[in-house]
């Protein structure tokens, strides 16, 4: 086979991940687990799971059972649980993989319970959210018991805010947790923890902050980046003063200038919302973006960048929480959307 170099790649910190997972665990007052649903928030969920289970991360997070099914085999005493839960399509998979379904609802409690399936189960209840989960009724009014629960969940909806309602989650996960028995009980994310050890419970589960998102400002200057986007350089080309660049001609030369034009565009998941704020650095020089995101190509202003040629690589601006703030775009969906033309580099 030929091996092509991507014009498009990753680069991918691991050391800033252990570190963020390392701080997680110690602010949390509890043991820190790992959400690594959407392909590890976009940065590789297998890779993310094997740099963390080396650092002694046990419980792992994915969404669905064909995520669960591309992570075997599993690294030996990592634990898996799948946040969706069993619907009846799902149970061939739940039967046959090493990992636990979280069971969301009354029926998929009864579901589970019918398949006579004897191993241990999560179950999530919903304390405030109403997305995934059983009612706190229900899981007060005797809809699991006798059930194996090895993990009992809930999920924080408004942890990244000052919110009243995470107190109300906290003390209705409370009296669940004094009727509902389970071998440990887990209710943070990334924010959560930042709340504060009374949130810790046994287990937390972090995303976003593994991955170098800052959830709260508790946890600024903390967390590190861990993902670098980086892109080839095409051509460098001069526009004199007066011309315009790209779609729509939205950009025009204030002066003479040298615009590199980079492998780069929204079918990489590098949106045109970056158009106006976004911008890349080269040597340590800025290049700001100029005109608008093509389909597969960016242009930056390397006006006075002496020295930069066709074929160098730009790093994005794409350290999460000002490049969330600069794009409108949330810290998830800036990770979750870089696309499969980025090769993943772990150093
Ligand atoms: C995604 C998810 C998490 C992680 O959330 P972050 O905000 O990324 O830390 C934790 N728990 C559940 C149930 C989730 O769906």
């Amino acid at each position: 086979m030929i091996d092509i170099a991507s014009p498009l790649r990753l680069r991918l910190d691991s050391a800033a991940l252990v570190h963020n997972w390392r701080w997680l665990a110690q602010v949390g007052g509890a043991e820190a687990g790992a959400a690594i649903k959407a392909d590890g928030y976009g940065l590789g969920a297998r890779d993310v799971m094997r740099i963390l289970a080396a650092a002694g991360c046990s419980y792992f997070f994915v969404a669905t059972w064909a995520e669960a099914a591309a992570l075997m085999p599993l690294p030996p005493g990592v634990s898996l649980s799948v946040l969706h839960g069993v619907g009846d399509e799902d149970m061939i998979a739940a039967r046959s993989l090493p990992a636990r379904p979280v069971l969301n609802s009354v029926e998929q409690v009864a579901r589970w319970r019918a398949s006579g399936e004897g191993r241990r189960c999560d179950v999530m209840v919903d304390t405030g959210m109403n997305r995934l989960g059983l009612r706190v009724e229900e899981a007060l009014g005797g809809a699991l018991d006798g059930l194996a629960i090895e993990t009992l969940l809930s999920h924080l909806a408004s942890a990244d805010e000052d919110s009243a309602l995470n107190a109300r989650q906290l003390a209705a996960f409370r009296a669940v947790r004094e009727a509902v028995p389970a071998r440990r009980y887990s209710l943070s994310n990334s924010a959560g923890v930042c709340l504060g050890a009374d949130y810790g419970f046994d287990l937390t589960r972090p995303g976003i902050a593994l991955y170098g998102g800052v959830p709260r400002r508790e946890a600024a200057g903390h967390i590190r980046q861990v993902a670098f986007p980086e892109a080839r350089i095409l051509q460098v080309r001069g526009v004199p003063s007066g011309e315009t660049v790209g779609y729509g001609a939205t950009w025009t030369a204030p002066r003479d200038s040298r615009i590199a034009v980079a492998n780069l565009g929204y079918a990489d998941g590098y949106l045109r919302c970056h158009a106006g704020s976004g911008g890349a650095t080269w040597q340590g020089r800025a290049l700001p973006l100029v005109g608008r995101v093509s389909m597969d190509l960016t242009a930056f202003d390397a006006t006075g960048v002496d020295g930069l040629r066709e074929g160098d690589w730009l790093t994005l601006d794409y350290n999460l929480a000002p490049a969330a703030a600069r794009s409108g775009l949330s810290q998830y969906e800036l990770l979750t959307g870089l696309g499969a033309r980025f090769e993943r580099i772990w150093d």
